[in-house]
């Protein structure tokens, strides 16, 4: 972890240190892109174990939580890119077609790698590279060049956290600066608008914010949906859908 920082390493402690050339995969699987700009968008999903964080309505806690965490699939970038494309092959749309979403967890634990795998994702047929992150990582400029786009969601205290916790000043301002980034905030309530304009006003332009309903099953999404969408006229973000959870309710690999 060398290239990266990060203040909030409340779950780092169960990172293994020695994973020389390998990665921590938990699943490779294609759906479609269920949040964020590219929402629909047919998807190719790579996802790491293992988080900084530990977010109490995290929905994948099986990536993270020592209770819940599967044995690590342990593999080097070339093996990662072979299964996403043999997954990929499977479908009758061309390769390109589907984007790439590294997800976790958090992928950013494995930044110094991440280069090396869009390479060999590229090598085999993908375009587009999309990184979901929680926006606690300065990510290199080599990183930088590399990704089509960084979804960025950023966390507020609903998370069961401190803002000196959730929150990086320097990796917001050096995504932001990218100019191919969203940044999806999670709310349910006014007080959630306010923690979020408080914090993130100043550092995030309104363009580039989203708001998600919180939720994790799908009648919750439907009770936060309307006061969502309303905040986003209100504010002049825009809205995201969690669509996974409206079409599969957090259903795995969907
Ligand atoms: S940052 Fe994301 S993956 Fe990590 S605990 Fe929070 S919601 Fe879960």
């Amino acid at each position: 972890m060398s290239s990266v920082m990060s203040q909030s390493m409340k779950n780092v402690q169960n990172i293994p240190t020695e994973l020389g050339s390998q990665l921590p995969v938990n699943e490779i699987f294609v759906s479609v892109q269920g949040e964020g700009r590219f929402s629909g968008y047919p998807a190719l999903f790579i996802r790491f174990n293992y988080c900084n964080l530990g977010c109490s309505w995290c929905d994948t806690r099986y990536t993270w939580d020592p209770k819940k965490i599967e044995s690590d699939k342990l593999m080097t970038v070339f093996e990662i890119a072979k299964i996403a494309h043999q997954k990929a092959k499977a479908f009758s749309c061309e390769i390109e077609s589907f984007h790439i979403v590294l997800t976790g967890g958090e992928p950013m634990l494995f930044a110094h790698h991440l280069p090396a795998l869009i390479d060999e994702l590229h090598k085999v047929g993908f375009v587009f590279t999309e990184i979901e992150t929680n926006g606690l990582f300065v990510p290199t400029d080599e990183l930088i060049e590399k990704v089509s786009w960084w979804n960025c969601s950023p966390k507020l205290s609903n998370n069961g956290m401190s803002i000196d916790e959730n929150l990086s000043e320097e990796a917001i301002y050096k995504l932001v600066a990218t100019e191919q980034a969203d940044f999806k905030f999670v709310v349910s309530n006014e007080a959630d608008i306010d923690e979020m304009m408080a914090n993130y006003g100043q550092l995030i332009p309104t363009e580039m914010i989203m708001l998600m309903p919180e939720g994790i099953t799908e009648s919750r999404q439907r009770m936060n949906m309307p006061f969502v969408i309303e905040q986003c006229f209100k504010h002049g973000f825009r809205f995201s859908p969690r669509l996974h959870i409206l079409a599969f309710g957090n259903e795995r690999e969907r």
